[in-house]
């Protein structure tokens, strides 16, 4: 039966949450506090990344984390402050970062990946517009002893997982990259990967959603819920308000707060990360790369390449701090001595919140005590590369149908 379906959240989980949902038949409206493009899923560094199988909160992960802190160019930050919501996080952070709860972590992660990447090579058959989808892989590039070891054994876990990993000298990265001049030691080549334009993508589905009748309801930020028994019945902003049969939570780093006036606790933190594009860059870097040492990313996209990293655990900041994008600005001829990048202007630089949670996995699922929400966020640094799958898993949750994948690591209760 087709239901009337609202969605909190315009950003790619929301929008692939509705492109499966009305292919079902149901009336789907997206509510957005923005005009859909003020989340995280616009300017990101468009990646699709099975070959991120580890999540972040992993063993080694908080000794780096301390040493990065340090350093105010570091990809890594968390701005002290007295806050009982970022404690807590913390501290189930650490909880997760065992070798135990990684390892089921990764399963859950590689399952999801795999669907997801499976879904946009669908996608990129069925959408009517080009969304800049490449499958050329991903290079993990180092320069340090230290990063090879480690890239190595993650190349070795990967294949045993399913996930192809080639090792390559420093002589072979640089047949991958025949317009620029490489200084790395080696690199990992993970031949899965693909990447994609995001700004595109988003706003062609979002003209191809409205021709699907979809409605788009700009400026409406979720302000409040009206229950009865154990469904919600409507959605308030301010003094609007729209009925719905179905609701689901797709706010991203905004999530959390959203599912507070259900009294819920969905633990996210946001993580802020920018990026900054160089046009004119056709003849230069042909395969996305990640810096491993300067964790800073490469992606590029028709004749422009989008540079971008660091983790800013500060809430929502909006502060655009300089010395960490020197940072990435300063990595770039390390890895690529060819490639002289000007620091960008303020009015250049993006800047988004990775909705983040403590043990690195989505929230997928059904809270116990409304039986009509569906929550769907904390996608961190993989929401782009996920959206699709989480959309498929969202829009077979709604019907009552056996999901993909199993849905339990993904529960949104698991970390009350
Ligand atoms: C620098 C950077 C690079 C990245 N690169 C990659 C990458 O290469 N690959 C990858 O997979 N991921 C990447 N990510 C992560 C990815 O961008 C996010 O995980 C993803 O965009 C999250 O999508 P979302 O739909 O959950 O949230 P968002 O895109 O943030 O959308 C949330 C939406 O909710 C709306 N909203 C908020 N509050 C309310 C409210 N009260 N009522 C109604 N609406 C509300 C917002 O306006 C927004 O439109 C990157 C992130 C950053 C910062």
């Amino acid at each position: 039966m087709a239901k009337k379906i609202g969605i909190i959240g315009g950003g790619i989980v929301g929008l692939s949450s509705a492109y499966y949902l009305v292919q079902k038949g149901h009336r789907v409206s997206i509510l957005d506090s923005g005009n859909f493009t003020a989340g995280c899923s616009f300017h990101n560094m468009g990646m699709i990344v099975p070959s991120h199988f580890i999540p972040l909160a992993s063993p080694g992960m908080i000794s780096k984390g301390i040493r990065w802190m340090f350093d105010s160019t570091s990809p890594f930050y968390i701005r002290p402050r007295f806050d009982l919501d970022l404690i807590k996080w913390g501290y189930q952070f650490y909880l997760s970062s065992s070798a135990i709860q990684t390892r089921k972590a990764i399963h859950a992660l590689r399952d999801l990946s795999l669907l997801s990447r499976a879904l946009y090579s669908d996608l990129a058959k069925e959408l009517p517009f080009d969304f800049g989808f490449r499958d050329r892989g991903l290079m993990m590039l180092y320069r340090s002893r230290e990063a090879e070891h480690e890239e190595i054994e993650t190349a070795r876990m990967a294949n045993e997982l399913g996930i192809e990993a080639r090792v390559l000298s420093h002589e072979q990265v640089q047949q991958m990259e025949p317009n620029v001049r490489v200084s790395v030691k080696g690199g990992v080549y993970y031949p899965g990967d693909a990447h994609l334009m995001p700004h595109q993508l988003v706003t062609g589905l979002i003209n191809y959603l409205k021709e699907k009748g979809v409605e788009f309801i700009s400026e409406y930020s979720v302000t409040g819920f009206n229950t009865s028994g154990d469904k919600i019945s409507g959605v308030y902003s301010g003094s609007m308000y729209s009925e719905f049969d179905e609701v689901i939570i797709s706010a991203g780093s905004w999530s959390g707060h959203i599912a507070k006036l259900l009294n819920l606790r969905i633990p996210l933190q946001p993580g802020k990360g920018y990026s900054f594009t160089s046009q004119g860059m056709s003849n230069t870097v042909q395969v996305p790369s990640i810096f491993v040492e300067a964790r800073v990313a490469v992606t590029p996209m028709a004749d422009t390449v989008r540079f971008g990293g660091t983790m800013e655990l500060s809430g929502f900041d909006s502060k655009i701090n300089m010395k960490r994008i020197s940072g990435i600005v300063n990595s770039i001829p390390t890895y690529y001595p060819d490639l002289t990048i000007e620091p960008p202007s303020v009015s250049d630089i993006w800047y988004g919140y990775r909705p983040c949670s403590p043990d690195g996995l989505p929230y997928i699922g059904r809270p116990s005590k409304i039986s009509n929400l569906t929550i769907a966020t904390g996608h961190a640094m993989m929401g782009l590369s996920l959206g699709p799958a989480t959309g498929k898993l969202v829009c077979e949750i709604v019907e009552g149908i056996s999901p993909t994948i199993g849905l339990k690591p993904f529960d949104p209760e698991r970390l009350r």
